[in-house]
């Protein structure tokens, strides 16, 4: 197996996890002459809807991912929280892309922090919190306000308590007693984030950096190009860059950012998978994060990633069904507004079930068109 192999269109991707980002890379290298196969534990899942063929499995379940390997010609991931003894069976007959080194760094907020600040990236000043002495004294070394997360990773800013003046820091870990970080708060101007891709023999190919509202610590609304100066946009597509090239990733790398209002770059989480934040460019960029991911890990030429439009992208969450099947007609009435549903069947509140993508000749209309089409639907 060498590491720089080329798997051409007809090859069978192997894909770990089974949510929409998977549906979205199973719709990209489907398109391009490639199969796909996916493994997740969820049966019928978003990813399984598109994909050529679908194992429901535990990821423990070591004879399924071993079979499943036996069936595939490389493999990649949707879902960065995978075990790494899981990956370990797969990597025992065929590439894995990323590798599972990287994942293992980017499953656990700790090790990730660790590794970043090893580095010499700036990120939020951290402790490691084991017990009830240990947050007194990180608190006494980061000050308050400050946020305490969980140390694995949870989804979307689960897991998080901001901890302010006053607050009884004791009576916080009393109700959680596992592994944590505790975080001081960053004063940012801005979130954004950066989606680079990198092949096997080191090509990059960096998305425009687009700009990231978050609502309740999930994401709602993605603008691209990100409303930033021309330098700041520079220093944030090299810093993703370094990162990848740290990390030595075949894949696709998501880099959160803040952006300090002197001008600095902090970074917040990686994800080494397709982002939420990058859903956009389906419609908004030359090529998509989906196929630039294939392309990637398939060790085949990187895609042109340049700005067709500027865009904006909304997030659907299950709330946009409180009231019933929502008003699709009255959202695609904004003509340019794409529409993509993740074919998920319950719809719980703060769930991700779709997204809308607007373009425009500024992120400002397109922002505007999506936001109308979104408050159509109720
Ligand atoms: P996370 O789950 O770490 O990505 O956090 C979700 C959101 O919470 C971020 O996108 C920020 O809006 C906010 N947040 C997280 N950490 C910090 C921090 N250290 N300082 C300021 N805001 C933060």
């Amino acid at each position: 197996m060498k590491s720089a192999e080329r798997f051409p269109p007809g090859a069978t991707i192997g894909v770990m996890g089974g949510g929409q980002l998977g549906r979205m890379f199973a719709i990209a290298a489907r398109r391009m002459g490639y199969r796909v196969h996916t493994f997740s534990p969820d049966e019928n899942g978003s990813a399984a809807q598109f994909s050529d063929c679908a194992t429901a499995a535990d990821y423990g379940d070591k004879d399924a991912v071993r079979r499943f390997a036996g069936g595939i010609d490389l493999l990649t991931f949707e879902f960065e929280n995978i075990p790494t003894e899981t990956i370990a069976w797969a990597a025992e007959s065929r590439v894995v892309r990323p590798r599972g080194e990287v994942l293992h760094i980017a499953q656990n907020r700790l090790r990730e922090k660790e590794f970043l600040a090893g580095a010499g990236f700036s990120v939020a000043p951290f402790r490691r919190v084991r017990n009830a002495s240990d947050l007194t004294s990180a608190l006494e070394a980061i000050g308050r306000p400050a946020i305490l997360k969980g140390g694995a990773f949870g989804y979307d800013g689960k897991g998080q308590d901001r901890i302010e003046a006053g607050d009884d820091a004791a009576a916080l870990w009393a109700e959680r007693r596992e592994e944590c970080v505790l975080e001081g708060m960053v004063e940012f101007e801005r979130e954004i984030s950066v989606i680079v891709a990198r092949g096997p023999a080191g090509a990059t190919g960096v998305f425009p950096v687009c700009e990231n509202i978050h609502r309740n610590h999930i994401l709602d609304v993605t603008l691209a190009p990100a409303r930033i100066a021309p330098p700041v946009e520079s220093a944030a597509r090299e810093l993703a860059c370094a990162v990848a090239e740290k990390l030595d990733l075949v894949g696709l790398l998501a880099v959160e950012m803040f952006l300090r209002n002197d001008g600095e770059l902090i970074i917040n989480e990686l994800a080494p998978r397709p982002h939420n934040s990058g859903h956009w460019t389906i419609e908004g960029c030359a090529t998509s994060q989906f196929e630039q991911h294939v392309r990637a890990v398939c060790g085949m030429p990187l895609g042109a990633t340049d700005l067709l439009r500027p865009a904006a992208m909304v997030n659907l969450l299950g709330d946009v069904w409180s009231d019933g099947e929502p008003n699709w007609p009255a959202a695609l009435s904004e003509t340019n507004v794409h529409l993509h549903l993740y074919g998920k069947h319950q719809p719980r509140p703060g769930r991700k079930m779709g997204h809308l993508t607007a373009l425009a000749d500024s992120v400002e209309a397109a922002s505007a068109a999506a936001l109308r089409a979104r408050e159509r639907l109720r």
